[in-house]
């Protein structure tokens, strides 16, 4: 692509700014412009949950880079700025406040947007949900001056901020719809641990209820479940997952389950990619949709190399994430819808455990670590290989990791 062009990327979020430095890294000259619908200069939303929830990190800690890195790079950082449409054939973008873009590339990094819940009574002040900085600040402000929050929703995101909230001396319900929270991603098994992590930290958790009703005058003062339950709070996070943010749309722009784009991050459109949370894209040969961190920086930075080598650099990472919940580092590699077998090395009462997703050729496909960082390397390799191994030398803790490769490939 000639170094005289402009690349415009839509979203500021760690997918957006990874693509745009490594637009300059790999040599790029051309104009870079990233926009963003937020006014805040460019956050990590991980620590949103944890570490600037409890007061760890502050503001300046979880911006993604310094402000002047933007500049020295020469990228034209616009934020505040909306995308409303594209037009595909004029290469050009339209905001809501009625500005316009020329692009000789495009990549969608729009994210994911929050999925939203109906409930009797969530007009009432006290009711919140969080995907962005400014709804952390907003709750936790409000929450410095309550004792008692429900969170609806077992998912990571309400666990972790049920941890946080504890660690800030506030009594945490969580009611979740399903008997086994997350049973479709960690198995029941892990499962039932996070249910006892949980309650072992004090927290009130309620499963296979729901709530159908918020009461107060003016601010929530109760919670009221389908199965009866009224649940005193003056406050209440709803946290029931998140949709790929696919809202600039053209129909030729192949959508589902966010935008679809080959194993080189190219759309249906061409000179327009996407990469991160709003894509998907196949991987080990299945589309699949991804809401990870490091997925969103690796994507981006492939993505990106192809928007100016064209077709250079096929995404192949095995995905990865990780949370924090009471102390407790977790950490998931691969990618697992179904499953044959699971296997735990180590007991999950020690907290030191790693749990194995293999499939029917007891090949694993993906596993859960938690406070097992060692394990991790071994892990993505054996996952990218894709070799069946013996499911009782996995088992056993006296065969390190390694060796079950070397015995059984
Ligand atoms: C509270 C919280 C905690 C998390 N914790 C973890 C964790 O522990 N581990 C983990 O792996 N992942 C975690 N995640 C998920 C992780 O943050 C996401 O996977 C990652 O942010 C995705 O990056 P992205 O750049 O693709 O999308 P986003 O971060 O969603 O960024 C997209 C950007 O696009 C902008 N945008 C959207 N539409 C438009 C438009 N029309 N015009 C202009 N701009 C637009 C948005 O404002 C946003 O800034 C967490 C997420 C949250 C919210």
């Amino acid at each position: 692509m000639s170094d005289t062009g402009t690349i415009v990327i839509v979203g500021a979020g760690i997918a957006g700014v990874h693509a745009a430095e490594s637009l300059r890294k790999e040599g790029y000259q051309g104009r870079i412009v990233l926009l963003d619908s937020d006014n805040q200069m460019p956050y990590d939303r991980p620590p949103l949950s944890k570490e600037w929830m409890t007061g760890v990190k502050d503001d300046d800690n979880i911006l993604l880079r310094d402000p002047s890195r933007y500049e020295s790079l020469d990228i034209d950082l616009k934020l505040g700025v909306e995308v409303k449409d594209i037009d595909p054939v004029h290469k050009i973008l339209y905001t809501k406040d009625g500005s316009s873009y020329q692009w000789d590339k495009l990549m969608l990094a729009t994210g994911s947007q929050l999925r939203t819940l109906s409930i009797d009574g969530d007009d009432l002040e006290g009711i919140f949900y969080l995907r962005k900085m400014a709804d952390a600040k907003a709750i936790k402000q409000y929450v410095q001056h309550v004792q008692e929050v429900v969170i609806i929703g077992a998912g990571f995101i309400g666990a972790e901020m049920a941890s946080s909230l504890k660690q800030l001396g506030i009594d945490v319900t969580i009611v979740e719809r399903s008997s086994y929270p997350m049973e479709n991603i960690v198995g029941r098994q892990i499962s039932q641990y996070f249910l006892d992590l949980h309650r072992r930290n004090g927290v009130n958790v309620i499963t296979n209820d729901s709530v159908v009703q918020f009461n107060g005058e003016t601010t929530v003062e109760e919670a009221v479940t389908a199965g009866g339950q009224r649940i005193p709070c003056q406050a209440v996070m709803l946290s029931v997952g998140v949709v790929p943010n696919t809202v600039v749309s053209h129909p030729q722009l192949q959508t589902n389950d966010g935008y679809v784009v080959n194993e080189y991050g190219e759309t249906s459109i061409s000179d327009v990619y996407a990469a991160g949370d709003c894509t998907s894209w196949p991987y080990q040969g299945v589309p699949v949709h991804i809401e990870h961190w490091d997925h969103a920086v690796n994507h981006a930075k492939k993505v990106s190399q192809n928007m100016i080598n064209p077709q250079s650099s096929p995404y192949a990472y095995i995905p990865y994430f990780w949370s924090e919940q009471y102390n407790n580092r977790f950490q998931y590699f691969g990618h697992a819808k179904t499953w044959s077998k699971t296997i735990l090395r180590a007991s999950t009462d020690t907290n030191m455990f790693t749990y194995f997703y293999l499939d029917d050729q007891n090949v694993p496909k993906a596993a859960f670590i938690s406070n097992q960082p060692k394990n991790a390397l071994p892990i993505r390799r054996m996952i990218k290989q894709e070799n069946p191994v013996n499911p009782e030398d996995l088992a056993d803790e006296n065969i390190s990791l390694k060796k079950v490769q070397r015995v059984l490939t």
